[in-house]
């Protein structure tokens, strides 16, 4: 399978982008040779770059990174222009093709939208141009947002089915201490599990031109653990960063997870659909769904909360409000709140038309809080 090769780089504003916001042509330049080496080697490379907003920015002059929402979308608008210009001039230099891909949530939530986007990546790379990816941040505010590029990244290594994930950001990797307070602090060059312990070294972070930091790294190392996908952090100045990350010279490398990597349409189910409501369930179906492989049932639901219809994603919550998995649910909220706790049997006479036994079918649920 080729795609089994495909390589996801993100490569973060600090990055790209000299200290005054511009982005590095320098910078670029290496990275073309990097992706050039890359495909060579046989692998897919797909880009997603931030930097839009800092190079608008930087050409309108403005003092500082916009606050409103107006005034991001019109520096995104213009730096992701200049951005692209400098990538096609660069990448085109060595012959490879580039094409701008701009993504709203939106884009991961709709199954046709998602679909659709991944027919465009498919047949991008079949033609052997470099996807170079962004949010769509002239359109998309809050609500349609991902919001940031590592999570953006890891979602589009999903939908590409890549084999790993590069993030290149101003950091050698994840440290076992904030570097900043703790001298001997080291980076941890495997990580096999992204448990609490990791998700607590990661702090607070962000820098003045990015909107990431290490919280948004270790999300995105969670969404491609479960995908099968292997991701890294490395310093993206390193020369032939991404070639030695992979290689393990330099940087921390994230291992997928040893359990089944979720196939397609469940990553796309866990991770970028939003749930519509919740469904609480009693402790003996929470052990028939997390060890039985069963389907959830109405006997064991105690609670209902959010308004929904049939056909929307639900997440399932245990006895003590901890989200164990998501699921696309055959009933409405109301039709719920009214066969909740009862046998399947009892479903037709209560609503008063017959239904499926199950409420969320084991084929349209994932776990996500286990494996
Ligand atoms: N999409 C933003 C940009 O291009 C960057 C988001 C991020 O840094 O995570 O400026």
């Amino acid at each position: 399978m080729t795609s089994l090769k495909r390589l996801v780089i993100k490569v973060g504003t600090s990055t790209l982008t000299d200290e005054e916001g511009n982005p590095n042509p320098d910078y670029i330049r290496r990275l073309a040779q990097d992706v050039f080496e890359l495909s060579q080697r046989g692998y897919s490379p797909i880009l997603v770059s931030s930097g839009a907003i800092a190079a608008g920015m930087q050409a309108l002059k403005l003092p500082g990174r916009p606050k409103t929402i107006p005034q991001k979308q019109a520096a995104a608008a213009v730096g992701q222009g200049l951005l692209m210009h400098l990538y096609s001039t660069e990448f085109g230099r060595l012959g490879i093709n580039v094409a701008q891909m701009l993504l709203t949530k939106d884009d991961l939530t709709d199954r046709k939208r998602y679909i659709n986007a991944r027919n465009t990546m498919n047949a991008l790379l079949k033609l052997k141009a470099v996807p170079i990816i962004n949010e769509n941040d002239t359109t998309a505010v809050d609500e349609i947002r991902v919001g940031d590029n590592d999570t953006l990244a890891a979602l589009v290594a999903a939908l590409a089915d890549a084999s790993a994930l590069v993030i290149l950001s101003d950091v050698e990797g994840l440290y076992d201490h904030n570097p900043n307070e703790h001298e001997g602090a080291e980076i941890i060059r495997i990580v096999e599990k992204v448990d609490k312990t990791i998700e607590g070294l990661a702090g607070e972070a962000g820098t003045l031109r990015g909107t990431g930091g290490m919280r948004t790294k270790i999300n995105a190392a969670r969404i491609c653990a479960k995908s099968g996908v292997t991701m890294y952090i490395a310093n993206g100045k390193q020369l032939n960063a991404v070639r030695r990350s992979l290689s393990g010279e330099i940087g921390s490398k994230f291992l997928a997870s040893t359990a089944m990597p979720l196939k397609s349409k469940k990553r796309w189910m866990a991770f970028s659909l939003p749930p519509s409501g919740a469904v609480t369930i009693n402790s003996g179906a929470t052990r028939q769904i997390i060890h039985g492989g069963k389907s959830l049932l109405a006997a064991g639901i105690t609670a209902v909360t959010g308004s929904f219809t049939s056909g929307e994603m639900v997440e399932v919550v245990d006895e003590y409000g901890t989200p164990i998995a998501r699921g696309i649910v055959n009933y409405s909220a109301d039709s719920l709140r009214q066969i909740m706790g009862k046998q399947s049997t009892a479903i037709e006479e209560t609503l008063g038309v017959a239904g499926p036994d199950e409420v969320v079918h084991r084929d349209n649920l994932v776990l996500t809080a286990h494996g």
